[in-house]
Order: C-alpha cells, then sequence, then structure tokens
C-alpha cells in the first residue's frame, strides 16, 4: 500500500500517539482524570492540556489564545457564526465547505474570485456591510498559496475581521497574521477529533455552543487530554522538523513532476504547497484508474467532494469544465512518503492511464 492522500488525513506520528498513550492508560492506570476536575488526577490532565497549548500556540503569531474545538470544522463555526451576523462575509470560491456552507447558513455572505491558478487576488469589491473577510492559507484541493497577508491588510480596510483556514498550512509553513485562524491536528501528523481556533487578543466572540463553560466560555465541553497531547506532541515535532519536511516535500514534488510528464497541472506551478499535486489527463476515466491503482490511496478531487459525484467546486471555480475537472486525480504527500513510493506510484498510474487512452 502507498498512501498519497495527505491532503485528506496524514499518518499520525509515532511522538504523537507516545504523548496520546499516557492520557489513556497512565501509570496504573491514572490518565483518565477529567481535566476539569479540581483533584490530584484532574490537575494532572489540566497541566498536560496547558503544556499542549503553549506548544500549539507556539506555531501561531504573538498576542493571541488557544481554542481546543473537536476539529477544524468546529472551529471555523465558532469563528463565523460567534462573532455575529451584522453584515456579509467574503469568502474565496476556493474555500472548505466548512467556511462556504457555514457563512451561507449564518447570515448574509459573498463569494470572492480566484483566477486560473486558484489566486484569490485583492484587487476585486467587497460588500459596504462586510464584517469578515475569509481566505485560506493553503487550499486543500490543488495546494495554492493565498495572499493571506494583503488580504489582512484588506479587511483591516474595510472595518472587518479577517478569518483564516489554515488546516493546511500548520505545521508546514509560517502561519499568516489574521484575527483568527482555525487548524486540525490530523492533518499535520496528530490524532483525529482535536482541533483548535486561534483568536487574536481583543476579538470579541460569542459561544455557539453551550454548556460548562470551557474554553474561556466559548467552548462548552470537556476537553480530551490524549487528543490534545497528541495534538501539542506533533505541532512541536512540526516545528522542530518544518525546513527538513518542506525540503523533502520539495525532493518528492520534483520527482513527481519529472514522473507525471503529459499530465496538466491544475492550480499555481509557483505559488503552492508542494506536497499536493492536483494534476489531469483529458479523457481520463478517474474512478475506473482508481480501481486499476487499488493499492495507491490517492484522491479524485477532494476527498470531500469526490464521494458526491459533483465536480469539485475548487476545480470549477479555476475554469475547469465539469469533464476535465472529473478527469482530474490529487497526490498528497510529506514527511514519510519516499522517493520509491512517489516512482511506484507515477509508473502504476501512468502505466493504467495509458492503457486506457490505447484501449478506450
Ligand atoms: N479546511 C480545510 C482546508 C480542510 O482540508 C479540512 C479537512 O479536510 C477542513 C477545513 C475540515 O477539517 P476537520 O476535518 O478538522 O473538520
Amino acid at each position: 500500500m502507498i498512501y498519497l492522500d495527505y491532503q485528506a488525513t496524514t499518518p499520525l506520528a509515532p511522538e504523537a500517539r507516545d504523548a496520546m498513550l499516557r492520557w489513556l492508560d497512565g501509570p496504573e492506570g491514572t490518565g483518565f482524570g477529567n481535566p476539569h476536575s479540581s483533584h490530584k488526577l484532574g490537575r494532572q490532565a489540566a497541566a498536560a492540556i496547558e503544556a499542549a497549548r503553549d506548544k500549539v500556540a507556539s506555531l501561531f503569531p504573538p498576542g493571541g489564545k488557544v481554542i481546543f474545538t473537536g476539529s477544524a470544522t468546529e472551529a471555523l463555526n465558532l469563528a463565523i457564526r460567534g462573532s455575529g451576523n451584522k453584515g456579509s462575509v467574503s469568502y474565496s470560491a476556493i474555500e472548505h465547505s466548512a467556511v462556504g456552507d457555514t457563512a451561507d447558513a449564518a447570515g448574509k455572505s459573498h463569494v470572492l474570485n480566484v483566477s486560473k491558478e486558484g489566486q484569490c487576488n485583492t484587487a476585486q469589491d467587497m460588500p459596504n456591510d462586510v464584517r469578515m473577510v475569509a481566505v485560506m492559507q493553503v487550499n486543500n484541493e490543488i495546494g495554492t498559496i493565498q495572499p493571506t497577508i494583503d488580504w489582512h491588510r484588506k479587511a483591516k480596510e474595510a472595518g472587518a475581521l479577517f478569518l483564516v483556514d489554515a488546516v493546511q498550512a500548520y505545521g508546514k509553513i509560517t502561519v499568516t497574521q489574521a484575527d483568527m485562524i482555525a487548524i486540525s491536528a490530523h492533518k499535520f501528523h496528530g490524532p483525529k477529533g482535536v482541533g483548535a481556533l486561534w483568536v487574536r487578543d481583543g476579538v470579541e466572540l460569542n459561544e455557539v455552543q453551550t454548556g460548562g463553560g470551557q474554553e474561556h466560555n466559548l467552548r462548552s465541553g470537556t476537553l480530551s487530554p490524549a487528543l490534545i497531547a497528541g495534538m501539542g506532541a506533533a505541532a512541536a515535532l512540526a516545528k522542530e522538523r518544518m525546513e527538513e519536511d518542506a525540503a523533502h516535500t520539495l525532493a518528492l514534488w520534483n520527482r513527481a513532476r519529472e514522473m507525471f510528464d503529459g499530465w496538466v497541472l491544475n492550480g499555481s506551478e509557483d505559488a503552492r504547497w508542494q506536497g499536493n499535486l492536483n494534476i489531469r489527463k483529458d479523457g481520463l476515466d478517474v474512478a475506473r484508474l482508481m480501481s486499476e491503482c487499488r493499492d495507491i490511496m490517492f484522491s479524485a478531487g477532494s476527498a470531500c467532494a469526490s464521494g458526491s459525484g459533483r465536480p469539485s467546486h475548487v476545480l470549477k471555480a479555476i475554469g475547469l469544465s465539469d469533464k476535465q475537472a472529473k478527469s482530474s486525480i490529487r497526490l498528497g504527500f510529506g514527511r514519510y512518503t519516499t522517493i520509491d513510493e512517489i516512482e511506484t506510484a507515477a509508473n502504476a498510474i501512468n502505466k493504467a492511464a495509458k492503457e486506457q487512452e490505447q484501449w478506450g
């Protein structure tokens, strides 16, 4: 099996797994304490959460707080719904549905265009009543890096909050400046079921989920020490290895680009995270390709859209026809991928694609 679906999820780092075990078992079964209890077991679990919070915070800009959530989707809901509904939310056409659908459901919304390369540039109008701008840092389907520094400035000029979905950026590149930033542990070699919203000091938010008042009254619900400890360890590791991981990913990208000669790249050649290769071949039957290469874990479009049978909204937004979008595949790789795996996968995919061309 060769795993090339790093945008859907990443393999759990052994270091993150080790950090979690203490809070599942613990010495003589003492790892299960409720971090909100005031006795010793509870305080130990709470201390582990605070240590992890510091590690997660160290990859964010200074001057804000980390609110743990159950996922990035939950963090984005808290940011969009918790910041009120007076005015419009402007979001880029290639946002994840956790932003787009939430902004549409929460009140007035407006879509910002992207170029053929998938760049959302700031030379476009926003509604006069804009209250929030949401532009992701790295796109999950085509890997483009957005000009978030410019959008931050433009949002401030318009008197709006700036929200960044940094799910595919955190732990890989320096996280941008913003008012709120959402992340998810399983995208940087941490466990599934835990995310966070970073909130700049001074930004007013209301709770979306009522209950015990945990996380500064913003996210009620008992925190999971094991998941959060795993997220903290994954963040610390990502920080330590950021340059090494990026250099390794670039080497994988260069080899993949050579091997997938004759395919068309979707997205930008330069403004991108190199761990994402979204390519197409006219007339390709992707479902058939995937069944012929079933030992290679890759994706048709995005993991979310691929089950639906609908062409991806991201590929449509960059101007691809339905047919072109449906003949696209996404390969995602990174820290634990080897050059050998890229070569083996590329040979198998190219062989299967060529047979389709030859024999129909
Ligand atoms: N935003 C982006 C860019 C994503 O890639 C994903 C997951 O695929 C999400 C948000 C949602 O993250 P989570 O799985 O933590 O809800």
